[in-house]
């Protein structure tokens, strides 16, 4: 049995009939770029999110990078992130000409560690950009806290964790602003790139709106540099019909994540932690191991797939070496050299699940 670490056909197959009918539609109309059904998808998303506004953006990246420069953060500022996340994060801090400060993470959670925050934030701080990686939002109630306190942004990146929870909200809700990635394999994936910038400010969902068509609010007169950087309708064809299932996908990859945990408890392979402060959408289902490599090997030998997410914190990447060079970050170090993370997907099924616990439990026994 080959099991992918993710399987996008399920889910294409269900939709097939509405996907196709709504390309056609599009072709048929040829408005490709900010018609009406972005429009109406940037809505179902702000109500969805229970937010004011939602901009459609061409990909995650893009949205942290807007969504930034909204905010106001330029040349000089720091904005504290993780170094354990995907590039894109610190990218997005550097586009707009900011410098990326880390700060090391809690190891049950895999998110910044809110307890190390304070003791890096600077006269030059502007923004706290925690990531909800994996799935599971950072504990944003201390980051706001300490945002209110220093008068800094809060900035989510919310690419992992569309449908999460935290305190009762949506992920993205919580900050100033919220960034969503709509790469296909996100929990809500398109047919290719897109993002989303969300926020309850009308000054930066304005902000949002111009950057994203060429700094322009009246076509043609051009206010600020901006940028091409717009969702496109096919996209919203795909997201549109996507979104109402989106609950009980994101159930579903909860009731995968149940069955590993339950199968691996006990076991010298530590299954990832909830922390009881909302809902974890499991966009990744990471575990911990020494092992890990042999672990991944003998998953690799059964014809299984699994994968290092991330196995190079962003202080230890060429890029930013040479402005963290005497970063010590030791829970990262750590965890980069010991998570693992598995298949999931939701229509991944529980004899997959319990396939890959079999192996998983062979190797180390
Ligand atoms: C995927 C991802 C991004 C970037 O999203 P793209 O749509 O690929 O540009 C940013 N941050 C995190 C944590 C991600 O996982």
């Amino acid at each position: 049995m080959n099991i992918p670490m993710v399987d996008l056909k399920g889910q294409f197959r269900e939709l097939q009939a509405q996907i196709e009918a709504g390309f056609r539609e599009v072709c048929e109309t040829t408005q490709f770029i900010l018609g009406p059904r972005v429009k109406a998808f940037e809505e179902e998303v702000a109500a969805y999110c229970g937010v004011k506004h939602a901009i459609g953006v061409a990909s995650g990246t893009d949205a942290l990078h807007l969504a930034l420069r909204a905010a106001g953060i330029g040349p000089g500022d720091e904005v504290i992130t993780t170094p354990f996340t995907f590039i894109a994060t610190a990218e997005a801090i550097s586009y707009v000409g900011a410098k990326p400060v880390f700060v090391d993470i809690d190891p049950a959670t895999f998110n910044i560690d809110v307890n190390l925050i304070e003791a890096a934030i600077t006269e030059k701080t502007r923004a706290l950009l925690p990531v909800h990686l994996f799935g599971q939002p950072a504990d944003l109630a201390p980051i706001a806290a300490l945002c209110e306190k220093y008068s800094l942004k809060l900035i989510e990146d919310c690419a992992q964790s569309f449908g999460a929870e935290y305190g009762g909200k949506k992920s993205g809700a919580f900050g100033d602003l919220g960034c969503f990635s709509f790469f296909p394999s996100k929990n809500l994936g398109g047919y290719g790139d897109g993002g989303m910038v969300v926020t309850n400010s009308d000054a930066f969902a304005h902000e949002v709106q111009v950057l994203r068509n060429h700094g322009s609010r009246v076509r043609y007169h051009h206010s600020t540099i901006g940028y091409n950087s717009r969702l496109d309708e096919l996209q919203a064809v795909v997201l549109r019909a996507k979104l109402p299932h989106l609950d009980e996908y994101n159930h579903n990859r909860r009731r995968n994540a149940h069955l590993y945990s339950e199968r691996l408890k006990g076991s010298p392979i530590l299954p990832p932690a909830e922390d009881g402060k909302g809902l974890h959408v499991y966009h990744q289902y990471t575990v911990l191991s020494p092992a890990r490599d042999q672990l991944h090997q003998a998953l690799t030998a059964a014809g299984i797939a699994s994968a290092v997410y991330y196995p190079i914190p962003l202080h230890r990447q060429e890029v930013y070496q040479a402005s963290c060079s005497s970063c010590r970050f030791p829970v990262t170090e750590r965890v980069a050299e010991q998570v693992l993370s598995l298949p999931m997907y939701p229509e991944l099924s529980a004899e997959q699940v319990h396939r890959v616990c079999d192996v998983l439990l062979d190797a180390v026994k």
